[in-house]
Order: structure tokens, then C-alpha cells, then sequence
């Protein structure tokens, strides 16, 4: 069958653009010495690797092959992971081959370069599209919009002996992070993943190096990641409004957004200058202003509060000048601003908290940025953030509330898959929740909405549970605003605005 599987995986290359037929024997050769084979015979007609699990299938013979064989040592999803990607790089263009067509199709429309390169990062398996297949999605109406759910299934869990071994291994910074250059072609280690099949674009940001790549977690269409060539940390400050604005100047269809520079409010990886983009239209972006307001001086841009449970300013203009000027002077009011009333405070014992996580889009040919204030303070009731998903919630979700949540899109934990469906059964079952160990921490949460619903049986208790989590995480984004939409929020955001009014 080995055979097989390696004339599968040369047609495959050919097929979808990566080889062209005269590197048939070479490529063929190249996969028999990494299999440690000395021979190959043509297995004649084969079948055709057309979807996702088809290619999940013919890497699986591959690697129970290499078990076999033990060129891989154990069976673990890590070391397979390892030895797959390695596998597919025999497939690959060099990166000045990916580089150099990518441009070429940009000369005709920016668009037609990342089509041409999202689908590349999937047929190259460094997108596991048949991992992606397997994260559950649904979608919630709220009286926000319609607000994407996702239970992310895709990042592989490791297993102990590898958490084990792994933490017996010698601390390595090259990369420095999983972020960094250095990834592109980089073998992975344990404790690394493997990228070998990784090419990444590189991009002039503000006449800086920069790189251009999808996340290979997609949690959207295309989402891509934009960083800084150099390791430097991120930070927020008119430099990013500028980049920001420069990368969607470049890819128009794109949207691009950046993490909060704080610990709670922010993103896993503050360590590594980084945006986050893609081609996907999320709640937040379509909500409306629901108050306009003016900002002296700046009559020229559009300014409004949005309809929505986070607290947003949103700039729309003609000159992506003059709203990087105005966000920079709204930034700067924010970050000094307190107001005890609303329980904002800028710093308590030396300790900033008030940021922004920004978010930029061309709209209808006017560039538009939104402003998200955030505050990462932490309180005695609140120990993990005041402004973050409060305690009742966690049995949902206690992570932070990152750029991606802001806008609409909740990624919840993959052990919540497993739950759901455990308390499906309790439902149907009308056993009591609170004795069912591994999901008693959900009863309070499934008493407080039953009652709303007249019959709930097989039919209709799936879409019950998938709505509830959907109204929980807008009560989540809720506590993540910093001003509550109450009336008396609704004056505290106020009150802020002529703060920056009489400060500009
Ligand atoms: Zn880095």
C-alpha cells in the first residue's frame, strides 16, 4: 500500500498546483528516502486525493506505515504531526517560488494574490482543514446582530508523555515564538510545532519588514496574521493605527485588527508585534452607530458610539490621516482617564489599565476604524478582571475576551463539546444536573432557562443549549464593556467623550 499512498500524494501535488508533473520522480524520490525506502513501484491507477479526509486518510497510511517501520518512535499526535508536515514539504514550492507568484497575481488584484495563497496554505496541510471540519459552529441572533459561536476542536490536545517530555527538554528561543521569521521551513520540535510546509509572505509596513501568513487555526475565512519581521513586543500607539491603516491600504478586502497591549484584556502573544485580519464580516462591524457625536476640530470624520455590549467608538472619514490623528488623541484621553464613579480607573499603585483594542476596515471607499476601550483592572469580588467574563459565567467560558470575542466571535472551549452533550442526555433524561459531577456546575445555568420553554425533547434541546450559550456570551461581552448600557453608562461614555473634547 505504501506505494499507494506515495503516488496519491505526488498526484495530489501536481493536481492542485504545487509540483508540476516533471517533478514526478524526483518528488517520488524525495518521499522514499524520508520513508527509508530504496524502491518504488508504480502501483498503477490509483485513487485520487479530492477532499480533506481523503488527504487525512493517505497521511494515515503514511504514518502507521512509519510506526511500522518505527522511523516514527511512538504513537503520539505530536510525533506524527511532526513526521506529516515533513512529509508534506516534499510537495512544496520553495518559498521564492510561493513569493514570487504571489506577487505576480497582486499586479492583477490583491485578491487574486491571497486566494491564490490561502488555498496554497490548505492544500499544503499547514491549514489541517479536516481538523477545522471538525469545530462545531452555530450562529445566534441577539438584539446585537448575529453573533458566531465556535467550539475550537482543531488545536490537537497533547498527551501527558509528551506534556512530560516536553518539559524535560532544554529551553530553546530559536524561534523566539511561534510568531517569529525563523518558523518558515523549521522542523518543530516537541515543544514546537512543526512548519516545514509554513511559506510566509513578506510585506513592507510602514517601510518595515513584515510578514504575512494565515492563522492555521482559521477561526474565520481567512484569517491571517500580520507580524512584525523582527521579535519586538506589541503595543498600542498611533505606530499601530498607522500600520494598521497601511496593511489595509494594501489588501483592501481585508480587515485587520490588533489585540489589546494588556494582560486580561489582551492576547496570548503580547511578546511579538502582531495583527489579525481576514475576509469576514463579523457582528461588531455590522452594527450600526446608534449615538453620533462630534470631536472638535475633527468635523471632517464621522464619529459615533456602536450598538453593541462592548463600549465603541467608531471613525469613518476619507482621510485615513485625519482618524489615525483623532484616534491617537482619544487613545491618549483614555489612557489617563479616570472617572470614580463609573469605576474607571487609569492606574491604581503605578499599574496602567485602561487600552484599546483597535479595529480597521475600508467601508464603501471611506476607511472606518473602531475603538474599543478597555480597562484591566481587577477587583476583591473580581479577582481575575472587573471587566472581564465574571465568575457566574465561567462554567462557559473564563478566558479573556480577545480581539476575535470583541467582535463577535466566541471561541469556547473544546471541553465544552463533551458537556453539551452530556447535559443533552440529563435533559432528556429529566435526571438532576447538580448530581452529575462532570457538568453539576451548569445546573444553575440550565434551572434559570427551562422554564422558558414549554417541551423540550429531542427535537428542539440541541438549538435550546446552542442559544443559551449564546446569550451567556453576550452577557460575557457585557461585562466586558466598560460602560454598561444603562442610562447611567450611557452617560459615563458620554461624560468620557467631552473629556476628549476638552482635551484636543
Ligand atoms: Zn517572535
Amino acid at each position: 500500500m505504501i506505494h499507494t499512498y506515495i503516488k496519491q500524494l505526488v498526484e495530489y501535488g501536481i493536481d492542485n498546483g504545487l509540483l508540476e508533473p516533471c517533478d514526478r520522480i524526483y518528488t517520488t524520490n524525495i518521499l522514499l528516502d524520508m520513508l527509508k525506502m530504496d524502491a518504488y513501484e508504480d502501483p498503477g491507477e490509483v485513487k485520487k486525493i479530492e477532499t480533506p479526509s481523503d488527504l487525512e486518510e493517505t497521511l494515515k497510511g503514511v504514518l502507521d506505515y512509519a510506526l511500522e517501520k518505527n522511523i516514527i518512535e511512538e504513537d503520539s499526535v505530536v510525533l506524527k504531526d511532526l513526521f506529516d508536515t515533513k512529509i508534506m514539504n516534499a510537495l512544496m514550492p520553495r518559498p521564492g517560488e510561493v513569493i514570487g507568484a504571489f506577487w505576480e497575481k497582486y499586479e492583477k488584484s490583491p485578491k487574486e494574490a491571497t486566494d491564490y495563497y490561502y488555498h496554497l496554505s490548505k492544500v499544503s496541510d499547514y491549514i489541517r482543514t479536516y481538523r477545522i471540519e471538525r469545530d462545531k459552529k452555530w450562529v445566534v441572533s441577539t438584539e446585537y446582530g448575529d453573533i458566531d459561536i465556535t467550539i475550537n476542536l482543531s488545536k490537537p490536545e497533547k498527551d501527558p508523555k509528551m506534556i512530560a517530555l516536553a518539559g524535560t527538554m532544554k529551553s530553546s528561543s530559536y524561534p523566539k515564538c511561534q510568531l517569529c521569521m525563523e518558523n518558515e521551513g523549521y522542523a518543530g520540535r516537541i515543544n514546537h510545532p512543526a512548519r516545514e510546509n509554513h511559506r510566509i509572505i513578506p510585506i513592507e509596513i510602514q517601510g518595515k519588514k513584515w510578514g504575512f501568513q494565515y492563522s492555521p487555526y482559521v477561526y474565520y475565512n481567512e484569517h491571517c496574521i500580520v507580524f512584525n519581521g523582527e521579535h519586538v513586543p506589541m503595543a498600542i500607539n498611533r505606530a499601530a493605527f498607522e500600520k494598521m491603516f497601511d496593511f489595509i491600504r494594501q489588501f483592501p478586502h481585508y480587515f485587520v485588527g490588533s489585540n489589546a497591549d494588556l494582560p486580561i484584556v489582551g492576547g496570548s502573544i503580547l511578546s511579538h508585534d502582531h495583527f489579525q485580519g481576514g475576509n469576514y464580516t463579523f457582528a461588531m462591524a455590522k452594527a450600526p452607530v446608534e449615538q453620533e457625536v462630534v470631536l472638535k476640530g475633527f468635523e471632517d470624520v464621522k464619529a459615533g458610539i456602536v450598538k453593541w455590549p462592548m463600549s465603541v467608538i467608531r471613525l469613518n472619514g476619507e482621510d485615513s490621516g485625519r482618524i489615525i490623528e483623532l484616534a491617537d488623541r482619544i487613545l491618549h484621553a483614555w489612557r489617563g482617564y479616570s472617572d470614580e464613579a463609573a469605576f474607571i480607573f487609569a492606574e491604581t499603585d503605578g499599574e496602567p489599565h485602561n487600552t484599546i483594542t483597535p479595529i480597521a476596515r475600508i467601508r464603501e471607499e471611506r476607511y472606518e476604524l473602531d475603538l474599543v476601550l478597555r480597562n484591566n483592572i481587577t477587583t476583591k469580588e473580581h479577582p481575575l478582571g472587573l471587566y472581564h467574563p465574571w465568575e457566574e459565567f465561567h462554567h462557559i467560558k473564563k478566558e479573556n475576551i480577545g480581539l476575535i470575542e470583541v467582535m463577535g466571535l466566541a471561541v469556547l472551549p473544546a471541553r465544552l463539546k463533551d458537556e453539551m452533550e452530556e447535559l443533552k442526555a440529563a435533559i432528556l433524561d429529566k435526571k438532576d444536573i447538580k448530581s452529575v459531577e462532570s457538568i453539576a456546575k451548569h445546573a444553575r445555568w440550565v434551572d434559570s432557562f427551562m422554564g422558558k420553554y414549554g417541551m423540550v425533547d429531542e427535537s428542539n434541546v440541541d438549538e435550546i443549549l446552542q442559544n443559551e450559550i449564546g446569550e451567556v456570551f453576550k452577557k460575557i461581552l457585557e461585562c466586558a464593556g466598560v460602560y454598561k448600557r444603562t442610562e447611567a453608562g450611557k452617560e459615563a461614555f458620554e461624560k468620557f467623550i467631552r473629556y476628549v473634547n476638552g482635551n484636543i
